[in-house]
């Protein structure tokens, strides 16, 4: 059978009393990291990794989650899209943005050219609590999709999956291709968070999500 990522919470979502689970009070660029053994921040905050093939709407989430327009634009800059884009988020946690994956085609079998670097990233980062996996909500995963599930499952990485782009699925589609997805993943549902840049939809409880995987309450 095959191993799924490890759940980031033991229990139901609980409903936040607060408005904003995750208040934007500041936002600064610490750098990139562009080779498996490269230059990457002190490992002294907790830290949450950000991954998903290229136009699933990374950037797009980014930005909603930390409440900016265009703070991810760095990442989609020539000659940094192939790093790992760190940002310290109100002194609090590291948000690393991972570069998106899946151009060339690689079958799973084959070892994806984008992984030693993603490898290399989690061996040297003893702070990191998790990953954002996203999915796009109207497709199948991919091969790299799969690889990349199954490389955080065997690193027994928390992994919080989330279906972008949900705002372009009719409400008669949406539990058939979530349901899709969380077959794909191997995950249960409660893992998968819809999410849309366009509408919002999902931000709060993915903030909510990450808070509880930075600071280690469930
Ligand atoms: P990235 O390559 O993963 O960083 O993807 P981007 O954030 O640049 O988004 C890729 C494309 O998808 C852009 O044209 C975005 O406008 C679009 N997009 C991203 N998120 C959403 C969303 O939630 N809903 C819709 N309808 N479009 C989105």
């Amino acid at each position: 059978m095959r191993r799924r990522p490890p759940r980031w919470r033991s229990s139901p979502p609980v409903v936040s009393p607060s408005p904003d689970p995750l208040v934007i009070k500041s936002i600064e660029f610490l750098g990139g990291m562009a080779t498996a053994t490269g230059w990457r921040p002190e490992p002294r905050l907790p830290e949450v990794a950000f991954a998903g093939r290229s136009n699933v709407g990374k950037s797009s989430l980014i930005n909603k989650l930390v409440r900016r327009k265009k703070l991810a634009r760095v990442s989609n800059t020539p000659g940094r899209t192939r790093e790992i884009n760190f940002f310290d988020v109100n002194g609090q946690f590291v948000l690393a943005d991972l570069p998106g994956y899946g151009y060339a085609r690689v079958s799973k079998e084959r070892r994806a050219e984008w992984l030693p670097l993603i490898e290399g990233y989690l061996r040297s980062s003893p702070t990191v609590r998790g990953v954002v996996q996203l999915l796009d909500a109207r497709r199948t995963p991919s091969d790299d999709d799969l690889l990349m599930l199954e490389f955080l499952a065997s690193q027994g990485t928390p992994t919080i999956v989330v279906a972008t782009k949900i705002d372009k699925l009719r409400s008669a589609e949406r539990a058939q291709h979530l349901a899709v997805l969380v077959g794909a993943a191997g995950i249960e549902a409660d893992q998968l968070i819809p999410f849309s840049a366009v509408t919002g939809e999902g931000r709060d409880e993915l903030a909510e999500a990450i808070v509880q995987l930075v600071t280690g309450k469930q």
